[in-house]
């Protein structure tokens, strides 16, 4: 067969034999514009068409490929259902076998006696002997042999008004006419990491070579498959590489001192000594503050190791230096948190702490506004509401976003376009993989605190099934009697129903522990109610906090040493992790158990248990990605988690990490590899999820 260029990626689909202005609007409306965007459509599998049998080896049950000569052709009807039956009996010299086909009988047209077919399907055993329903079949031309038909066919979930079989002649001809696709990855890369060039990888993504084993096939681990993950990765790594490069080019305003003085002073406000990461974070900061661009430093630790402590003195220097400071969480109960720690920390430095939610009076929230705009106001904590357009800033200098992944990456740069090139600290607990952190903050600097403060007591955790649960119960009487408090938390996000599971849940504990006093908080629950009952918790009037998971952020209380989680196995690993750190922050022992749900299956249970067996967020994290994918991640979504249509973070993380590398040093280098077809393509993938405009 020619292979004569007809049509290139960019061609509108219409361009494609086959495909007429009916169709394509069709398909425009799936996104389907041009010839690239219906290559994209890859195969879901394969058929393995790839060995020929004789017909005498047809065997019940076992699925075979043959070719043979169509002999007989005859329509009937079932008995029963009355079902059209059209069948033809295929002959190959060796055996014959008869092939039926329900409902269609139009194939009579197509089907003719004398044509050669070769057909695919399994066999079963009928009364009148072995026959083939509903094979896969294609009729041979004159001119071909059955070996040419013969390979890995391609198999596609149906795409708008295209059937699997219409978009299998369809992609097969814009794959014979397609012109040479051009590789915009540099030679010698493809060379050093043994990928195959685009062109092929496109077309054998597609159509695999016979030789292709069927097991790299189902985990898209093809050479072809290998290369097309590659460039999801790339193509993104590089935008953040370029990102970053961008913003190292941004002139911070004013600069810092940080003076001995200042040190010193700093350290006295300290009720205690500084975790040995703790100082090497402020370190790696200090670095930051004093570099010709602005910081973009994210910075992870679990709860309570103590990354709030090290916002507080990053922002002091900003407040020393003449800047404001703001410092942004995702609710309520976390800011007033914050604006309480922070006032205790910095009450030595004489920094008045604001704090601007919309618990405020409108009037109140109108002066704050006026202070922060004139610059009287300092430092700020606040929710989202720091967002609003009516809150401007006189000179903000220094942006904290705590929780970062609770807020999308367009609410992050919102804020930070309210100051002049801010130097900008995100925070998360939540324990993201190295891989996931790559490609969702790959553009940042990272900074780990990986190291409690003294004196926290390991905590004992336990996964107990739904038949456990009165066993559960009997021992939290027992803590509850030598004193201890404990959070029993909820699954209940949003929605009324998880709201109404979590009400039960709570009549039921005050049905069984009437003397404990059991208070409730949940996120649609009006502030001064809520703030009553946390009160009574933190005083230990209450024993019992039944809670939804907003208290996963911003409730510190010390003498809280147990924690159930009821249906657990509803929870990701990381979000369970970070809702464990709740407790052990008190000198007592404590437990957190793990309540899976009555549908929990050994599966769940078996993941739960990674939290039994390690305190290692990161390790957590890594298991969390394996059993769940990085879609389902907490935060993953709101933090813009690009799809990716091969590439996968477990699978082929070998290839994030090179692709990565390749990606930074590209743009790092001085010489200039950086080309205007690699820059094209990163903007036509993630010029908008980036916010990358134009490139020079
Ligand atoms: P995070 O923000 O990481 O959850 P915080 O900064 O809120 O952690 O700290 C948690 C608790 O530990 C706070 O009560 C804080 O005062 C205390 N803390 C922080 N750093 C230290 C330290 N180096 N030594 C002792 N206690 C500390
Ligand atoms: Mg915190």
């Amino acid at each position: 067969m020619s292979r004569m260029a007809r049509y290139r990626l960019d061609d509108p689909v219409e361009a494609v034999r086959g495909i007429g202005p009916r169709w394509s609007a069709d398909l425009a409306e799936k996104g389907v514009e041009r010839v690239a965007d219906l290559l994209d459509h890859l195969p879901f599998r394969w058929e393995d068409r790839r060995h020929l049998l004789p017909l005498s080896q047809a065997h019940e049950g076992r699925t075979l490929t043959a070719c043979g000569v169509i002999r007989e052709v005859g329509t009937s009807r079932t008995k029963n259902r009355g079902l059209e039956v059209f069948s033809v009996l295929v002959d190959d010299d060796s055996g014959a076998l008869k092939a039926v086909f329900f409902n269609r009988s139009y194939l009579g047209e197509l089907l003719t006696p004398g044509r050669r077919l070769l057909i695919h399907g399994t066999p079963r055993r009928m009364r009148g002997g072995l026959e083939i329903h509903g094979p896969a079949f294609e009729v041979l031309r004159d001119d071909q042999q059955p070996e040419q038909a013969l390979g890995w066919i391609p198999v596609y979930e149906r795409l708008g008004p295209l059937t699997p079989r219409r978009l299998r002649g369809v992609i097969a001809e814009a794959l014979d006419g397609l012109e040479t696709v051009e590789d915009p990855l540099p030679a010698r890369l493809l060379e050093r990491l043994s990928l195959l060039d685009r062109d092929s990888a496109l077309r054998q993504a597609h159509r695999p070579p016979p030789t292709v084993p069927a097991e790299q096939l189902a985990m898209r681990c093809t050479p072809a498959h290998r290369r097309l993950a590659f460039d999801e990765f790339f193509f993104l790594e590089l935008g953040l590489a370029i990102k970053r490069q961008r913003r190292r080019a941004e002139r911070r305003v004013g600069g810092y001192r940080i003076s001995a003085e200042l040190r010193r002073r700093m350290a006295g406000w300290l009720p205690f000594r500084l975790t040995g990461a703790q100082r090497r974070v402020l370190r790696e900061i200090g670095e930051d503050l004093r570099a010709a661009w602005p910081m973009h430093r994210l910075l992870l630790g679990d709860v309570g190791s103590g990354k709030t402590v090290v916002a507080a003195l990053a922002m002091a220097v900003a407040v020393d230096n003449g800047f404001q400071a703001a410092l942004m969480a995702p609710t309520e109960i976390l800011c007033r948190q914050h604006a309480r720690t922070l006032a205790e920390l910095l009450a030595p430095a004489q920094i008045t702490v604001e704090l601007l939610t919309s618990s405020l009076t409108a009037g109140e929230q109108r002066k704050l506004r006026e202070r922060l705009a004139c610059g009287t106001s300092r430092l700020v904590v606040g929710t989202h509401s720091l967002i609003s357009t009516k809150v401007k800033f006189a000179r903000l200098g220094m942006v904290v976003i705590d929780e970062q992944h609770r807020f999308g990456v367009v609410q992050r740069a919102d804020l930070v376009a309210k100051g002049e090139h801010p130097d900008v600290l995100v925070m998360s607990a939540t324990p993201i993989p190295r891989t996931l952190a790559m490609v969702l903050y790959g553009d940042l600097d990272v900074s780990v605190i990986d190291e409690k403060p003294p004196g926290r007591q390991p905590i004992r955790t336990v996964v107990r099934s739904a038949e456990q649960r009165e066993q559960v119960f009997a021992g939290l009487a027992q803590a509850l009697a030598q004193g201890h408090q404990a959070y029993i938390v909820h699954p209940a996000v949003e929605g009324a129903s998880g709201l109404r599971a979590a009400e039960e849940g709570l009549e039921e504990y005050r049905r069984r522990f009437p003397q404990a006093g059991v208070v409730m908080v949940h996120g649609r629950m009006d502030p001064a109610e809520r703030d009553a009952a946390l009160e009574s918790f933190a005083s230990g009037k209450a024993a019992i906090l039944v809670a939804t998971t907003i208290i996963e952020v911003g409730i510190d209380v010390a003498r809280a040493s147990v924690i159930i989680v009821e249906d657990a196995d509803r929870f990701g690993l990381a979000q369970l992790h970070q809702l464990r750190g709740r407790v052990g922050r008190g000198a007592q022992r404590s437990y957190c158990v793990l309540l899976a749900s009555p549908r929990a299956e050994g599966k769940a249970l078996e993941r739960l248990e990674v939290l039994a067996a390690t305190d290692d967020g990161f390790v957590i994290a890594e298991k969390d990605l394996e059993f769940r994918g990085p879609g389902e991640m907490a935060g993953a979504a709101q933090s813009g988690y690009p799809s990716f249509a091969v590439a996968d973070l477990v699978r082929h993380r070998d290839l994030l990490l090179d692709a990565r590398r390749a990606a930074f040093e590209l743009v790092e280098s001085s010489s200039g590899g950086l080309t205007r077809g690699l820059v094209d393509e990163t903007l036509r993938r993630h010029g908008q999820r980036l916010r990358l405009a134009e490139i020079g």
